[in-house]
């Protein structure tokens, strides 16, 4: 559908839309990150940008998740022409962000009651998840964090941080820090330079994660002066990775491969975090398009993230089967380093699992064979168990019926349709 099909809504016409976009992109320095942030769309603003279907209208008075804004860089990045425009889709909020279903809840994955101090998650033995900012670049609706994100009383005052760094300080099991938020990176290079200086002084942490999705909405967030400062930190002491979430191939624009090139050279390690979103990436074709185009950012698959039971989150959730079956869909088409795990961060805090297509059938204990299919062909392949193995109990185990159908005499393959 195209948004002339929107005339009779009582919307801006597609010229008028044109001639808005293209006075708000010519009236800054492009290229000036505070210049982009402060010329944010926010709210029932972004209708001069945006010619609105009835249900973002509802969607935009009556979201129940966070706060409404993007860069002008972001909104460049959609086809005004384009409801179903991806970018358009994490942009602006639709109706069903308005209900709050019975299955969600503010905080799916308990990170507040296994917060020992303001802004600070200690769910792993040795990791801890520092928020260190409620403020974002672009407020994303499918936002997992969406509770504290945006909302000023959220921010972390200098004081708030530094009873994080303590607790960090006496547990010194604590290797590895998430920094993330909101978006650390939108925080001031004197205070980024801040908190790296702080966590390089602790002895036992050892690594630090940017969560960061400026690449994705505000590049030029991303200049030399800050790299400089990551850089600084980045020594014999601390290792600084950055995790961005780029969701689709329209946002991997020559602007962010220079901003993950001046990562890079900063010594930073980038991968991605995607998230699966229903109508916006939930197909193996679109998957495959977005981690290609990630390779040639040189940024490598991380996670695909099954979507939060978060308020409002009905309209972005796809069935389990789907990530899987994007997986199986990946496999074979793309080196592995461009191939993300699908990853489900279990409700009520029991952590991250990762789901994979069924490619191990099992053991057949007589022949100790395990028996496979292929992710490439969908032939069946069989490996033998080592003949000291104590393990043999451990697998599940296939029957003879089961053997006898995938050719158990060779080490080759047999037709995909003889098993099924
Ligand atoms: S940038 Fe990250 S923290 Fe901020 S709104 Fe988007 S998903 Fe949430």
């Amino acid at each position: 559908m195209k948004t002339s099909d929107l005339s009779q809504t009582g919307a801006s016409s597609p010229q008028k839309i044109l001639q808005n976009r293209s006075e708000l992109f010519s009236s800054f320095a492009w290229t000036d990150y505070k210049a982009q942030l402060q010329n944010r769309v926010q709210g029932e603003k972004l209708e001069r940008y945006f010619q609105l279907t009835p249900s973002e209208r509802i969607g935009l008075q009556d979201t129940i998740r966070l706060n409404v804004s993007a860069t002008p860089y972001y909104i460049s990045l959609t086809d005004p022409e384009d409801i179903e425009d991806p970018i358009r889709k994490m942009i602006l909020p639709r109706e069903a962000e308005t209900i709050f279903s019975p299955e969600e809840s503010n905080d799916p994955l308990h990170e507040e009651r296994l917060s020992p101090v303001k802004g600070l998650t200690h769910m792993y033995p040795d990791r801890v998840l520092l928020f260190t900012n409620h403020e974002c670049s672009v407020y994303c609706r499918h936002c997992m964090r969406g509770r504290k994100v945006s909302d000023s009383k959220e921010r972390m005052l200098s004081e708030d941080l530094e009873a994080c760094f303590e607790y960090i300080e006496s547990h010194p099991e604590i290797r590895d820090v998430v920094l993330s938020g909101g978006d650390p990176l939108n925080l001031s290079d004197s205070k980024i330079d801040w908190i790296l200086e702080r966590l390089e002084k602790i002895e036992h942490v050892k690594i630090c994660r940017l969560g960061t999705r400026n690449p994705v909405t505000l590049p030029f967030r991303i200049t030399y002066e800050l790299c400089n400062i990551i850089e600084s930190h980045n020594t014999d002491r601390l290792s600084i990775f950055c995790n961005t979430q780029f969701n689709h191939s329209k946002e991997c624009t020559s602007e962010a491969k220079e901003a993950v090139l001046k990562l890079l050279k900063a010594g930073v390690s980038v991968g991605n975090q995607c998230v699966l979103l229903k109508g916006i990436n939930d197909s193996g074709e679109t998957m495959l398009e977005l981690h290609k185009k990630l390779l040639e950012l040189r940024i490598r698959a991380y996670y695909m993230y099954d979507p939060e039971l978060i308020p409002g989150s009905r309209g972005f959730r796809t069935p389990l089967a789907k990530g899987i079956e994007i997986v199986g869909y990946l496999r074979g088409k793309i080196a592995g380093m461009g191939i993300p795990q699908f990853v489900n961060d279990l409700p009520g805090g029991g952590g991250k699992i990762t789901l994979t297509p069924d490619w191990y059938l099992g053991y057949y204990k007589p022949e100790r064979m395990h028996v496979f299919r292929s992710a490439l062909r969908g032939t069946y392949h069989v490996s033998p168990e080592p003949p000291d193995s104590t393990m043999e109990d451990s697998y599940p185990e296939i029957t003879l019926e089961t053997w006898e159908r995938i050719s158990p005499d060779s080490l080759g393959a047999k037709e995909k349709k003889s098993y099924e």
